[in-house]
């Protein structure tokens, strides 16, 4: 039996949601990625009653490279869940391969740990369960507008519970005193709320994922293209991609990528496959074959196509609202630039830890404009420490000779090559 499925009890999906049916609660949380799960836990460990929901069935990959940053690591060593991650067999990258255009370096780095979503997550929304959060995978949340005349749950909001795993499962309603929005990037559960505007960039890029066995790629693998402690970031005009070995002995392929590049060359594999091509020169495809003529990486890809390939909506956008009226967001879902400096994750779980004084306030009074502007004020700062520089880099890697030639300084000037890896790591 699924572990994850209502706490691996008998009852089935919609058995569970007529169960819930006008259930209260002091927190409903909406997504069990990254900043939910890790909400969860922390609510849960605070005594309030939370309820955890995914549209997804657990466990379920998602569109990321996995690699967890310094800060991100000492996040999940405070929700006790570090060790899992190393047991489950989390890989320690230690040096950065970074190839932008012609320039290619390799970096020793402090230890980044890559890990496979399904993996994190799991381990994160086991820790919930156990610290006392209920759990439903396979449904989703929607935020319901408020009616005037709801006086009597002035206190709550609302929210529409549905069973995803069938066409026309059961709907039911539950009551929350907070809600936290950690959708990601569709923000899908507040469709039916007004305000929550989120401006997407147009020129945006996409996000995409594979994953390989070791095995399906044992020929490239056996000449040492994926070296097992290595990340691999190859630059190219069409967008990057990111290499690294992972749990399960599996090779984690993920990029951002620009859509109109996927229309031209037909797929998601073919455009990956050009991206890592453009880059066969650099020490990184620097093998023969066995008869002496230099091989290239898309020729040792496995047969696949794009619906192998996970994607995500535009990348780049941003919410100008970020709490009203009992609902906070957290991680993805108050906005996104770009996957390169790898700390979305990092930034999911500052999110969840940072929420939660608010949350307290929020299940214990009637609400106030100031819990939103607090938590505005939280995100404006971290957008400003963090994403600043994540925006500056996401937009010199537009210009590639500009990017290739800051990559020859960085690699030349030392404090240049210490700060950027400082950024990408910590
Ligand atoms: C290509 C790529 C590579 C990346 N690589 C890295 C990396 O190496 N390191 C790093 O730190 N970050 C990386 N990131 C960023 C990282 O993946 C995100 O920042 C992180 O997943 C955000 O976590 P989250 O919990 O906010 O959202 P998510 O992880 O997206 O979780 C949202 C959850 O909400 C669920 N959901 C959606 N709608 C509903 C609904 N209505 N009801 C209930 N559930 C719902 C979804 O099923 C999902 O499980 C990468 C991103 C991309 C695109």
């Amino acid at each position: 039996m699924n572990p994850f499925t209502a706490q691996a009890s008998q009852l089935s999906r919609d058995e569970h949601l007529i169960a819930l049916e006008d259930s209260e609660w002091d927190l409903i949380i909406l997504g069990a990625g990254v900043a939910g799960a890790a909400a969860a836990i922390l609510a849960a460990r605070s005594g309030f009653r939370t309820l955890l929901v995914d549209a997804k069935s657990f466990p379920r990959e998602k569109v990321c490279g996995g690699c967890l940053n310094r800060r991100a690591q000492a996040a999940l060593e405070r929700l006790g869940v570090l060790q899992q991650l190393h047991q489950a067999g989390a890989v320690p990258i230690t040096s950065l391969h970074l190839k932008i255009d012609k320039t290619s370096v390799v970096w020793n780095i402090p230890t980044l740990l890559s890990v496979r979503r399904s993996t994190l997550d799991s381990e994160l929304v086991r820790a919930a369960i156990d610290s006392g959060a209920f759990f439903l995978d396979s449904v989703s949340g929607l935020v319901v507008p408020r009616i005037d005349e709801q006086t009597s749950k002035e206190r709550f909001r609302q929210v529409r519970l549905q069973n995803l795993t069938e066409p026309k499962g059961r709907r039911v309603n539950a009551f929350a005193n907070c809600i936290l929005v950690a959708d990601g990037l569709t923000r899908s559960s507040l469709r039916l709320e007004s305000g929550w505007t989120s401006t997407v960039q147009p020129s945006s890029r996409i996000g995409v994922q594979r994953m390989f066995s070791a095995s399906q790629v044992s020929s490239v693998n056996s000449r040492g293209l994926f070296p097992a402690n290595q990340l691999q970031m190859i630059v190219s005009k069409d967008g990057y991609v990111g290499i690294s070995r992972t749990d399960g002995d599996l090779v984690d392929i993920a990029g951002a990528i620009d859509p109109k590049s996927i229309a031209k060359r037909g797929s998601i594999a073919k455009t990956v496959c050009g991206i890592i091509g453009d880059a066969k020169d650099g020490p990184l495809f620097a093998y023969e074959k066995p008869n002496g003529k230099p091989d290239s990486f898309p020729d040792d890809m496995p047969q696949d196509t794009s619906e192998d390939w996970l994607a995500t909506p535009a990348l780049t956008r941003s919410s100008t609202r970020v709490a009203s009226d009992r609902v906070f967001l957290l991680g993805d879902s108050i906005g996104y630039i770009e996957p390169f400096t790898g700390e979305g994750m990092s930034w999911a779980l500052a999110s969840a830890e940072a929420v939660m004084p608010l949350v307290s306030k929020s299940i214990g009074s009637t609400w106030h404009d100031g819990l939103s502007r607090e938590w505005m004020s939280w995100v404006d700062s971290q957008r400003r420490q963090k994403q600043k520089t994540c925006w500056w880099i996401s937009r010199q890697l537009r210009r590639l000779s500009v990017a290739a030639w800051t990559l020859r300084l960085c690699n030349s000037l030392y404090p240049i090559r210490a700060a950027l890896i400082k950024k990408v790591t910590s």
